[in-house]
C-alpha cells in the first residue's frame, strides 16, 4: 500500500493547527480530510472511512473523548489523541475510551509523523501476529518464543514472552497498564502496577543495550509502556 491512497481525518477546531497538520501530512502523501467539531469528526469518519483519524479532546460541541468513543462503535481505525491536556488521568480516559495512542501539544514534528507511521502500520496488519521483533542486535520470535542476541539465545519467561506479546502487537502504540496486567496475567491471576514494573525492569535488562536508558521498551509516566521495535528491512 502506498502513502498516496491513505486518508487522515483531523478533528480539530483551531484553524491554524488544522492548516499545520494539513501541510505537514500532506508532504507525507497522505490525502487529509478536516472536521472542526465533534459532531462534524464523526460524520466524516462514516463518509470517508479514514486509515487514521486525529483527534483534539477541547472540540466547541462536545468533548474529543465522545468522538473516540462514537467512532469506536462501528469501526477499528487508528485514532490518535493530539491534545493539550497532558495529566495522566487524561491520557488514560482517552485510551479506555478507544484511543489508541496519545500526542500532547505542542508536539514535535517528527514524533508526531512517528506515531502516525506506526498507527498506519498497525492498521495494515491488523490484528495478524507478528512473528519477530527486532530491538537492535536482538531478534525475539514471539511465536516461537525465543530470543537470539550477539551473545547467543537469551531467556525469558512465559509472563515476560506475554507481556512482550502485548506490546509487540499494538505496535509502538501506548499500552495502558490495566490492559496490560490484564493480558499478560490473564482475568484470573493477580497482576498489578508494582508486579508489572518488575517485569518491565527485567525485561529491560534482558532486551535493552543500556537497561537504565531504555531504547525500546518505553514507559509513558503513569500511563503504560509502548513498544519501539526497529522497523523490519523492507520498510513494512
Ligand atoms: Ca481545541
Amino acid at each position: 500500500m502506498t502513502r498516496a491512497m491513505f486518508v487522515v481525518l483531523v478533528v480539530e477546531d483551531d484553524a491554524a493547527i488544522r492548516s499545520v497538520l494539513r501541510t505537514l501530512l500532506e508532504s507525507q502523501q497522505y490525502r487529509v480530510v478536516e472536521a472542526d467539531t465533534a459532531a462534524r469528526g464523526v460524520i466524516e469518519a462514516r463518509g470517508h472511512r479514514p486509515d487514521l483519524v486525529l483527534v483534539d479532546l477541547g472540540l466547541p460541541d462536545r468533548d474529543g473523548l465522545s468522538v473516540i468513543g462514537e467512532i469506536r462503535k462501528t469501526s477499528p481505525v487508528p485514532i490518535l489523541v493530539l491534545s493539550a491536556r497532558t495529566m495522566e488521568s487524561d491520557k488514560v480516559a482517552a485510551l479506555d475510551v478507544g484511543a489508541d495512542d496519545y500526542v500532547t501539544k505542542p508536539f514535535s514534528t517528527p514524533e508526531l509523523l512517528a506515531r502516525v507511521r506506526a498507527a498506519l502500520r498497525r492498521n495494515a496488519r491488523g490484528s495478524e501476529r507478528l512473528p519477530l521483533i527486532k530491538l537492535g542486535a536482538l531478534t525475539v520470535d514471539l511465536t516461537n518464543r525465543s530470543a537470539t542476541g550477539p551473545e547467543g539465545s537469551v531467556h525469558l519467561t512465559p509472563l515476560e514472552y506475554r507481556v512482550l506479546d502485548c506490546l509487540a502487537r499494538n505496535g509502538g502504540m501506548i499500552v495502558t497498564q490495566a490492559q496490560l496486567i490484564r493480558e499478560a496475567w490473564g482475568p484470573d491471576r493477580l497482576g498489578d502496577a508494582r508486579g508489572l514494573r518488575s517485569y518491565v525492569k527485567m525485561l529491560r535488562q534482558k532486551l535493552e543495550p543500556v537497561p537504565s536508558q531504555p531504547r525500546y521498551l518505553l514507559t509513558e509516566a503513569g500511563v503504560g509502556y509502548r513498544l519501539l521495535a526497529d522497523e523490519a528491512p523492507d520498510g513494512t
